[in-house]
């Protein structure tokens, strides 16, 4: 079984940044937790999917909670914040979570970070294990960051839909929201110069990919509607998706793009890779994890 928390340490870090033009990019995964494999491969036979990433004796495989931190000239943009602390004995247990969850202020901490540095924070949407560690104590993690996200997926949060209420906790962004401090956007936006959010629905509506450009090479991350390497077919969706033939559909568009443009991609819950590209051969996607 991985270590849950893991042993990335400033040397792991400086040794998986990615230049991307002018751009820098790391991964934080912010730990790892295991989630039942049927419900991440959704209609995938389990004697397909366990081969390539195996399952322990409860059928759970194991998932990042991945962040990505772009650093510019300019600017300094987290993308997502993980899953937060808060978790009680009976979750952490479901979770195989550590007794100690690492909160994201110390992972940032680890690549030379204050949270008080980093300018913006993005939401590629509100589930849970995507904006947990906004609030730390009562306050923004981020004192000086514009957190953003699709207002039309924090109007659906508030919904509480019986298929993804789960998904959804208030305090994640509420507050944030009231305060001003999170701009809730309609749509594509650049946020800074090279920096895009881009509506990817599927996963769920309003789910949003972010893409990186400087000097004509980009980096995009994925968030949930590629979740790991194993979900670059784009027939492997995961059993969470609201809208798995959108999925589909969105992923084709996007790996067309990723493959011509050799985009380097980042996916929301792998454990074992931080970046790779993708080729498209006579209609099958592969993903290459090796940085050249
Ligand atoms: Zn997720």
């Amino acid at each position: 079984m991985p270590p849950n928390c893991s042993s990335e340490d400033a040397s792991w870090f400086e040794a998986n940044l990615l230049a991307i033009g002018d751009f820098q990019i790391r991964l934080i995964r912010a730990g790892v937790y295991w989630w039942d494999g049927g419900a991440v491969f959704g209609v995938v036979p389990k004697t397909l999917w366990c081969s390539r990433l195996p399952s322990d004796e409860l059928n759970r495989v194991p998932l990042g909670f991945n962040c990505y931190l772009i650093e510019t000239a300019e600017t300094v943009v987290l993308v997502e914040t993980g899953g937060g602390v808060s978790f009680d004995a009976r979750t952490r247990d479901r979770m195989c979570l550590p007794e100690t969850v690492v909160p994201l202020r110390d992972w940032i901490a680890r690549i030379g970070f204050d949270p008080s540095q980093i300018d913006m924070v993005v939401n590629s949407h509100l589930h849970w294990d995507h904006c947990s560690g906004n609030m730390q104590d009562g306050a923004a993690t981020f004192p000086r960051a514009t957190y953003f996200t699709q207002r039309a997926e924090w109007d659906y949060a508030h919904t509480r839909h019986p298929r993804d209420r789960v998904s959804y906790r208030d305090e994640n962004y509420d507050s944030l929201v009231a305060s001003g401090q999170m701009r809730l956007i309609n749509g594509d936006c650049e946020i800074a110069p090279g920096i895009e959010l881009k509506v990817a629905p599927g996963h769920n509506r309003d789910m949003m990919i972010v893409k990186a450009t400087s000097r004509g090479e980009t980096f995009c991350f994925f968030s949930d509607l590629i979740p790991t390497t194993q979900h670059v077919q784009p027939t492997w969706v995961a059993g969470f998706d609201l809208f798995p033939v959108t999925s589909i559909d969105t992923k084709i568009a996007l790996l067309e793009m990723a493959s011509r443009e050799q985009w380097w991609c980042g996916f929301g819950h792998d454990t074992q890779v931080e970046f790779a590209k993708i080729n498209v051969e006579r209609g099958r996607y592969y993903s290459h994890a090796e940085i050249s």
